[in-house]
This record gives C-alpha cells, sequence and structure tokens, in this order.
C-alpha cells in the first residue's frame, strides 16, 4: 500500500469552522509536501467566522484578511460545506469515519457570566449578542436591544469588545450607515435615545485589556465627550511598576490623561470610563433594568506580581436602561467531543484534543483558536496557534493508519453531507451571495449590505 499523503492516498482533512483559525490550519495544511485534501465544515452558509460577525463595522480594513482565506477557498484541494451542522448533520464519530483528521475551529459561541443577582432582567444582555445582533449574525437578528426609551447604557468590562459596542452605542449613525453593519441595527441606533456610555472596569487604568488604537478612538468620535475620574489614577505600586514596564499600559495611560487634560467639551454624548468598580447586582423594575449597583475596588497584590481586585464595600449605583456584559466570550460543548467546563474550551495539549478524565489524547482529533487557548488575542494571533497545531498533525502522520481508502475519493461523505443539510452552500454559492451583498453595498457606497436570514440567503443562492 502507497503512504499516506500521496497523490494515489491523499490525506483527507475536516475543518470544522470557517474563521480566522480554521482558515490559517488550512494554510498550514496545504503548505508541505504531503498530498492533503481538506473540507470546511460551517453551521452558517457564509464563511469567515468573527471577521464577518465580530470585527466592529466601523473598523473595516481589517475584514481585508478575507482575500487570504479567499484564495485558500478557491485552492482545488479545498471544498466548502457551508450550512452544514457538525452535532445536527454530522456526529464526532461519522468525521472519524470519513476523514483522517479532524479540526475543530468552533471558536467561542457563547459569553462568560458574571454570576450576580439580576443578569437575566430585560435590558441585560451579553455584549456578544449585541456584537452579533449590528454585525447581522443570523442567529441575533431577532434579538431584542431597547434603546429608544433611555439615555445611559453601562458596559461591564474592559476588553477590546467592550470598546467597540461602546462606540457602536454613540458614534454618529450617518458614519455607522456607510460601513456593512446591519441594516437593521443602523435603524434601531438611528432611534436610539442613548446619549451616555458608562464603561465600568473592575480593575485599574493600568490592568486595562483594551488596546491603545481602539481607546484612541473613543476621542476622535464627533459630539462625544470622553469623562474619567482622576481620583481612578491615584496608582498603587504593582500598578506603578505595571506602568513602567508594560508599553501599552504606558500608551493607554498617556491617552487616558489626555483626556483627563482635554476635559469635556459640551458634547451631545458622552463616554464615561469608570475603574476599580464591581458589578455586584443588576437592579429593574417590572422584569427591566433600571441600573447597576457598584462596589469600590481596592487592588492587592495577588503574589504573582500583578494585582485583584477586592471590594471595599462602598457601593454607588448607576440608573441606567441597558446593560451590556462584556467579560469574555466562552466555547460550548460539542456533542461526543471533550470539553473543558471550567475553563470553557476543548482540553488539549499542542491541539491535540485529549480526554477530559485521564488526559490522553482522543483519537486523530485536534483544536485550534479560541476554543483551543480560549478567547484571547486578535485575529493574526490565530495563525502561529493554527500552525502549532498542525505542526503536532504532521508529527502524528507517522503513525497514522487512516480511514479505508474506500472513501479516499470523498465521494461518500459530500453524498451523506447534501442527504443531511437542507442546502448545501458551496464556494460557488458564496461567491454568488457575496456578489449580491457587495453589489447592493456599491448601489450605497457602501462595502456590502449583508443578508441576515439563512433563509433568504439559500433563496438568493438558488436563483
Ligand atoms: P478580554 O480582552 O479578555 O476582556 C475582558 C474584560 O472583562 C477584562 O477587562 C476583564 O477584567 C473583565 N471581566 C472579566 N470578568 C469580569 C467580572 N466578573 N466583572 C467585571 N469585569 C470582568 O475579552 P474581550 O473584550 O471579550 O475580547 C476578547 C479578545 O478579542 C481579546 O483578546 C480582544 O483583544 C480581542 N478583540 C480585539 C479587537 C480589536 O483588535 N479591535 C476587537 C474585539 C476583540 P480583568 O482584566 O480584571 O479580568
Amino acid at each position: 500500500m502507497t503512504t499516506l499523503g500521496t497523490e494515489q492516498r491523499p490525506l483527507w482533512v475536516a475543518v470544522i469552522g470557517a474563521g480566522p483559525a480554521g482558515f490559517y490550519a488550512v494554510e498550514a495544511l496545504l503548505k508541505n509536501d504531503a498530498q492533503v485534501r481538506v473540507d470546511i465544515i460551517e453551521r452558517l452558509p457564509t464563511p469567515f467566522g468573527l471577521v464577518r460577525s465580530g470585527v466592529a463595522p466601523d473598523h473595516q480594513s481589517i475584514k481585508g484578511v478575507t482575500r487570504i482565506y479567499d484564495k485558500l477557498l478557491a485552492d482545488p484541494r479545498v471544498r466548502y460545506f457551508g450550512n452544514v451542522s457538525m452535532g445536527t448533520d454530522i456526529s464526532h464519530d461519522e468525521l472519524l469515519t470519513y476523514y483522517d483528521q479532524i479540526i475543530y475551529a468552533v471558536g467561542a459561541q457563547s459569553d462568560r457570566k458574571m454570576g450576580i443577582p439580576g443578569e437575566d432582567l430585560i435590558g441585560s444582555a451579553p455584549a456578544t449578542s449585541f456584537v452579533g445582533w449590528y454585525n447581522g449574525h443570523p442567529y441575533y437578528r431577532n434579538s431584542q436591544f431597547n434603546l429608544d426609551a433611555h439615555q445611559r447604557v453601562v458596559v461591564i468590562g474592559n476588553g477590546n469588545v467592550a470598546m467597540d459596542v461602546t462606540r457602536a452605542l454613540v458614534a454618529p449613525v450617518d458614519a455607522l450607515a456607510t460601513t456593512d453593519m446591519a441594516d437593521h441595527a443602523i435603524a434601531g441606533l438611528r432611534a436610539s435615545t442613548v446619549t451616555q456610555v458608562v464603561v465600568v472596569g473592575r480593575r485599574g487604568p493600568v490592568q486595562a485589556a483594551f488596546t491603545t488604537p481602539e481607546l484612541k478612538e473613543f476621542g476622535e468620535l464627533d459630539g462625544v465627550d470622553v469623562m474619567l475620574d482622576a481620583e481612578d489614577f491615584a496608582l498603587d505600586p504593582v500598578s506603578a511598576a505595571q506602568l513602567a514596564e508594560n508599553k501599552v499600559a504606558g500608551r493607554n495611560h498617556d491617552v487616558m490623561q489626555g483626556y483627563l487634560a482635554r476635559g469635556l467639551r459640551g458634547a451631545a454624548k458622552s463616554i464615561h470610563m469608570q475603574f476599580l468598580w464591581s458589578p455586584i447586582e443588576i437592579v429593574g423594575q417590572n422584569g427591566h433594568v433600571t441600573g447597576v449597583v457598584l462596589e469600590r475596588n481596592q487592588l492587592v497584590d495577588d503574589g504573582n506580581g500583578n494585582v485583584k481586585a477586592e471590594g471595599t464595600g462602598a457601593t454607588r449605583t448607576i440608573s441606567c436602561g441597558m446593560v451590556l456584559r462584556s467579560v469574555g466570550y466562552r466555547s460550548v460543548a460539542l456533542p461526543g467531543v471533550p470539553f473543558d467546563e471550567k475553563r470553557g474550551l476543548i482540553p488539549n495539549v499542542d491541539g491535540r484534543v485529549i480526554d477530559s478524565a485521564n488526559r490522553t489524547p482522543i483519537e486523530r482529533t485536534y483544536v485550534v483558536g479560541w476554543a483551543k487557548r480560549g478567547p484571547s488575542g486578535i485575529i493574526g494571533t490565530n495563525k502561529p496557534d493554527s500552525v502549532a497545531t498542525v505542526t503536532s498533525m504532521k508529527a502524528d502522520w507517522e503513525s497514522l493508519q487512516g480511514i479505508p481508502d474506500t472513501y479516499r475519493d470523498g465521494a461518500a461523505v459530500a453524498t451523506m453531507l447534501h442527504s443531511r443539510s437542507a442546502q448545501v452552500v458551496t464556494y460557488a454559492d458564496w461567491q454568488t451571495l457575496d456578489v449580491h451583498e457587495t453589489s447592493r453595498g456599491a448601489a450605497q457606497q457602501r462595502p456590502r449590505v449583508k443578508v441576515v436570514d439563512v433563509k433568504e440567503m439559500l433563496e438568493i443562492i438558488k436563483r
């Protein structure tokens, strides 16, 4: 029998999830001497994961990265099966039947909970769903965000997602309307009465997770003042040391000092950044959010060169009509695939998925991206992460028995997927939808007008 990875016996790999981490894994798989065929299986008709449905609409240039992914989709060694759900249309065991190796690139589809009373009141929502809503993710297009009956939104968290949702809430809508933001969100934001967003960090300005370009963008928004509380900048010794060492913290600090010095300019809208406060309860009336109770924190040395927030007992309540909880994403368990509930990811060693109980690698199964390492890093972070997993996969090729050669032409699995999904979306189908969206966009001087309903996407493709 010829060796695996040759023209006669190409290796077959399934990549589950068509986001950046999945594409970087495909790129690494194709860039080697072995003959590899890759099937990308994606539950949505559309590819590109968070580049399409996570990256902020006012950060269009970041979306240019899809040109690389498009080239991979066009490669004859790659097939795209959109609108196919792992778990319902194909199981983990079936994937093992048809593929030599499987990579889960499923990201983090859910949100972390804060575990405080009132989190489930109407008007309290994870920032992840607000992001999905304004980006036209089909699963969130019907989410309801009450934006026209109050003036203030509180955003909990100090990461870049908190920055993105804050901008979306106060940025001039005419500017957002030139982007690929979903039409329903543009309409919702046009009707919005929100004039202030309070961004609450549990630790200090030095420990904020956001990056400087995003912080600078706050100050560049037309008609928006940036407010800060000077007392939040009295630094404890550990924070002072961090500030001296950490370049991003230093740059952030300079920008925030600039905002403090600049003061208010009488703008109609404002962003108020408050540090050293933890939400301890979301309060409401008749089931709807009316405010957030915050407890003042002090920072204490955690003994590892960092600081943690510790409540002082002093509280304040901020009245608001909506709370967006932006405290991190979380992966969702897939049927038949190990899951670490505590860390909210697929347990693995160097990308090899391991059994949760005995911690040994399970058969021919790998993971990349946020499902592998947790929800951290920018799009580019996924490249070395995926390359590392593919390195593990290659190391395993030597001992790989592989699937029976009767499946090696890829026809059996294609037939099965077509029989399971209501309508498989191929790369050519996606190109049809892409042209539809971009031409609608061109007519409005926008990059694209997104179709946000799966049924409508499928109809456009059929037509
Ligand atoms: P993140 O960067 O991990 O930030 C999470 C924030 O939530 C932190 O400030 C954290 O504070 C806070 N937090 C966690 N639990 C909390 C609690 N119980 N109460 C109050 N605050 C709490 O996560 P993210 O903003 O979701 O972003 C995910 C990743 O995507 C990040 O790597 C981010 O940089 C990236 N991203 C990048 C961009 C961009 O490049 N423009 C845009 C969006 C997202 P502590 O630090 O105290 O834990």
